[in-house]
């Protein structure tokens, strides 16, 4: 008999996982979002409490979890370097006890689980653009380590309760992403500019301005996470996911005055330690497993960001 699907969301209530629930429930599935609302906001899911469908759930996944579901998405995680600098301590529990807990999980109940990796696996990458073979040159030592090897470990625990438990895993090499519902005050690139430029303040760029990303916007990656996670048991990845678009951080600077029509000037701050110089996906691997590669223009992405951040400052102040 059909019925619907049950779709657990960790870190539902954050920038990526409160679009990838409305997707889910669009679709016509029980969307379960659990969150302990450390980076991630009520505002973000509000629009979602009054579906019947939609179940909201405070929890931290460093803690066990015990329900049935069908799916499991996992993306609890602080993703923004304030962020996940703030308790590097919780940062990698987070995804290495958050991985065990939801891996076990998923062992329990028979469930597809979908990890959100990132490119930070790649750390300052010595190869250009990244593949998924490339085994990344990261600091373990760093101030950027809590969040690099705590998702490495956790690709580490997918894959071996794949080899060890037969786990049906995806995983998911996500490269930068931008859109509406970035937190404001993450101090991530795009949403930095962004706010900077519209309210009339210095453009910070750190260091020369010179080093590149390449920027996905949010739908184009949520249909990469759903197609990923529609594929049978056969495809694992890691396979990265972003927009192989690249534009080095003045040039994006300098995009984000002119759709503003700003007057805010640039300025040149010293470059945070292990800052990658250089970063833009192959996807190769994707657009040959999924049929799938980003469709909205960078021109697109920054104009619907711009206006939601325009629209959060009258609002907020
Ligand atoms: P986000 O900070 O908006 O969302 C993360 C969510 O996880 C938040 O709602 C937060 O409250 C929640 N969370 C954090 N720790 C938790 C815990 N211990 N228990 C329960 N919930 C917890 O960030 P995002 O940009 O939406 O990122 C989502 C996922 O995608 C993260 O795993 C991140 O590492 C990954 N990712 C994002 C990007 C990007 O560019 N946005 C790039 C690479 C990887
Ligand atoms: N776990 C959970 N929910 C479940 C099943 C397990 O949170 O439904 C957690 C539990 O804390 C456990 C971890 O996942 O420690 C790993 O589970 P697994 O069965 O792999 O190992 P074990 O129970 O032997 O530690
Ligand atoms: N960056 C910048 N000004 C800012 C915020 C970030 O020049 O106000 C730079 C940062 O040093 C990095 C790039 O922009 O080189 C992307 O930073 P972000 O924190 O968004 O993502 P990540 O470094 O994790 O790719």
């Amino acid at each position: 008999m059909w019925r619907r699907k049950r779709i657990l969301v960790t870190g539902g209530a954050g920038f990526l996982g409160s679009h990838l629930c409305e997707r889910l429930l669009e679709e016509g599935n029980d969307v379960l979002c659990v969150d302990n609302f450390y980076t991630g906001t009520k505002d973000n899911i509000i629009h979602l409490l009054e579906n019947p469908h939609f179940e909201l759930m405070r929890h931290d996944v460093t803690f066990p979890l015990y329900l049935e579901v069908d799916e499991i998405y996992n993306l609890a995680c602080p993703a923004s370097p304030i962020h996940y600098q703030h308790d590097p301590v919780q940062t990698t529990k987070t995804s290495v006890h958050g991985a065990i807990n939801m891996l076990g999980l998923a062992k329990r109940v028979g469930a597809k689980i979908f990890q959100a990796s990132t490119s930070e696996v790649y750390g300052d990458p010595e190869v250009h653009p990244q593949t998924e073979d490339y085994r990344g040159n990261v600091n373990p030592i760093g101030p950027r380590a809590c969040y690099d090897e705590g998702k490495r470990c956790a690709e580490t625990l997918f894959f071996d309760y794949h080899r060890q438990h037969g786990l049906d895993i995806k995983v998911a090499r996500i490269f930068n992403t931008y859109g509406p519902r970035m937190h404001p005050q993450d101090g991530r690139v795009v949403s930095n500019f962004i706010i900077q430029a519209l309210q009339g303040e210095d453009i910070t760029i750190y260091g020369d301005g010179e080093q590149t990303r390449s920027f996905c916007f949010y739908t184009d990656l949520i249909e990469g996470f759903v197609r990923l996670m529609a594929t049978d048991k056969s495809v694992t990845g890691p396979m990265n996911l972003g927009n192989p678009y690249e534009i080095t951080i003045r040039e994006l600077a300098e995009r984000v005055i002119d759709m503003t029509s700003s007057s805010s000037r640039l300025i040149f701050k010293d470059l945070p330690a292990d800052d990658p110089l250089q970063r833009k996906p192959d996807i190769t691997f994707a657009r040959n497993t999924l049929g799938w590669e980003p469709k909205v223009a960078l021109e697109t992405g920054l104009g619907s960001t711009i206006e939601y951040f325009r629209d959060l400052i009258v609002k907020h102040g």
